[in-house]
């Protein structure tokens, strides 16, 4: 792995599989706003690495546990006491020194919901397995990644995790490749900031290293779809093309289509095999796959997501053409 190691330490990393589920304990002392905070931050990191969070009404039962106090006024905004291994106990005690939280909000001119996030993050990021890049394990005290490049820094650029932080908690934690309920397999997008397209893949291995080891181009979006990565009765195998000229990658299902690729655009588009398995006609309980023409860059776009398709199509119908359902998965 080619990781920069130095914002990484890991002493949660899950080797025997036993915390990869955890019971996260908000308690009473966090107003609403804090609360949907954790639950959002929660949510979306659920969403991108393999842990799967819980919520549990009791201190005792959980592995995480958050409160809002007065940590004093030496400048501590808070801190993620990892003072137990045992999964029975509270693995984190997670304090937010919310009273001072909010002063240096006010003395920076921040929302104070904006710094709480930030400092959550922060501490949130002690309990996945990550450490500061300038301290202890780690080598001298090393400034040289700043908090615009990790949350896990002190300062105050940075509101949330950055896509060094995400390939820092998939390397220590892994990718979620959990199924959907129909047994398919996430498949896996990324934005490509180079080819200005998205990249797919049904890989888990493959989505955990391009993640870890490509995070300055690629932003991991997590499952854009569910959808066979084995062969099936009805269903036609999607076939991808890495294109040379930008970066970017090109799938069709049309096998007519496929072969006129090949043969007339060999040089530039380089066949990289079949990418998962899709359904052309509507069967069913299948979800509908949407394509847009992106007439910047020549590419297409795919969204099982109805929500995002409006989206686009509202505020981006100069430059993406909406081209309907591409197929079902
Ligand atoms: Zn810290």
């Amino acid at each position: 792995m080619s990781l920069d190691p130095r914002v990484l330490d890991a002493p949660w990393q899950p080797a025997n599989g036993v915390f990869e589920s955890v019971a996260i304990y908000l308690g009473n002392s966090l107003d609403f706003y804090e609360r949907a905070t954790w639950n959002y931050m929660i949510s979306t990191i659920d969403a991108l690495i393999d842990k799967d969070f819980y919520y549990v009404n009791f201190w005792s039962q959980s592995d995480i546990a958050v409160e809002s106090v007065f940590l004093g006024w030496d400048g501590t905004l808070g801190h993620a006491d990892n003072f137990d291994y045992d999964i029975t106990n509270g693995l984190f005690d997670v304090d937010i020194n919310t009273p001072a939280v909010e002063a240096f909000a006010n003395y920076y001119g921040y929302n104070y919901y904006d710094y709480y996030l930030r400092v959550a993050a922060h501490e949130f990021g002690h309990t996945l397995g990550l450490k500061h890049p300038f301290n202890e394990g780690i080598g001298a005290f090393d400034n040289s990644i700043t908090a615009s490049q990790s949350i896990m820094a002190y300062g105050d650029e940075d509101a949330a995790f950055t896509n060094f932080d995400l390939a820092a908690l998939i390397l220590v934690n892994g990718i979620e490749d959990d199924k959907n309920s129909f047994g398919n397999s996430p498949i896996f997008r990324f934005y490509n900031s180079k080819a200005n397209g998205h990249f797919f893949t049904s890989n888990a291995a493959e989505a955990e290293y391009v993640a870890i080891n490509y995070f300055d181009t690629f932003t991991f979006e997590g499952a854009a779809m569910y959808a066979s990565a084995t062969a099936k009765a009805g269903l036609t195998p999607l076939y991808r093309f890495y294109n040379s000229t930008n970066g970017g990658h090109f799938y069709t299902a049309n096998a007519a289509e496929k072969a006129m690729v090949e043969k007339n655009y060999g040089g530039a588009f380089i066949y990289e095999g079949i990418s998962f398995y899709v359904s052309l006609v509507d069967n069913g309980p299948q979800e509908e796959v949407y394509r847009f023409y992106n007439t910047t860059t020549n590419g297409h776009f795919y969204t099982a997501d109805e929500a995002e398709r409006n989206y686009v199509m509202n505020n981006y119908n100069g430059a993406f053409l909406y081209e309907g359902i591409a197929y079902y998965t």
